[in-house]
């Protein structure tokens, strides 16, 4: 219906106009459904929706249990389009390794404090969560974060736009996570050590074995 169809665009006008301008940082976490609703004056079902269209736009990303995060703060959808169209999943990944592994090198050797503590947070509520509810969910909060670290923004923004492809990947089931929880949280322990220590050469290593095999591409089914 028209009615329902105008209102959703206008929640997502203004919540991406909220994103734009800044109210909440790369990586921040917005408010819960509920509150967005009561803020907005609509149901959390056009919420929902809106949240769905601005992630689709690489602007946020939902994640379940914790919340929706900010990932960029202008759409990434040209970008998105140009590389799911262009580009193989394995090509797509390959690049990807190539960011996570000069963002792991850069962050070791700038990391600031501050982020530095973020980043153990995000591990650390990773950890928490692994009890089950999450098993094979995608890499998101860590991997953001290690790349808001390195400090170089040009490397953020193609970072977020092929994460947006990437999780399009994962949700079309073109990619799907190469590695248990377990071993990934390992790998994170390892790289956040690396990275801490200021030893730029190991977090390079350790981000390039471990991207390699955190994600990859779904075997086709035989014809
Ligand atoms: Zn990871």
């Amino acid at each position: 219906m028209a009615w329902g169809s105008d209102r959703a665009r206008e929640t997502v006008r203004r919540l991406q106009a909220d994103i734009t301008a800044g109210r909440w940082p790369v990586n921040g976490r917005i408010p819960t459904e509920a509150e967005l609703a009561a803020e907005l004056g609509v149901g959390r079902s056009t919420i929902r929706e809106a949240i769905r269209s601005l992630a689709h736009l690489g602007l946020l990303e939902p994640a379940p249990g914790r919340g929706t995060f900010v990932r960029s703060l202008s759409p990434v959808r040209d970008v998105l389009s140009d590389f799911a169209a262009e580009h193989t999943w394995s090509d797509i990944l390959a690049v990807r390794r190539a960011l996570e592994v000069q963002a792991a090198e850069l962050a070791a050797d700038r990391a600031d404090p501050e982020t530095l503590e973020r980043l153990r947070a995000a591990h650390q509520a990773d950890l928490d969560h692994e009890a089950g509810t999450e098993r094979g969910r995608a890499p998101g909060q860590f991997h953001a974060l290690l790349v808001e670290l390195s400090g170089n923004r040009l490397l953020a923004e193609l970072y977020a736009g092929l994460g947006a492809a990437i999780r399009d990947g994962l949700s079309r089931g073109a990619i799907e996570p190469g590695e248990d929880e377990k071993g990934r949280q390992s790998d994170h322990a390892a790289l956040l050590a690396a990275i801490a220590a200021g030893n730029a050469q190991a977090a390079a290593t350790l981000a390039a074995t471990h991207a390699a095999r955190d994600l990859r591409v779904r075997a086709q089914p035989e014809g």
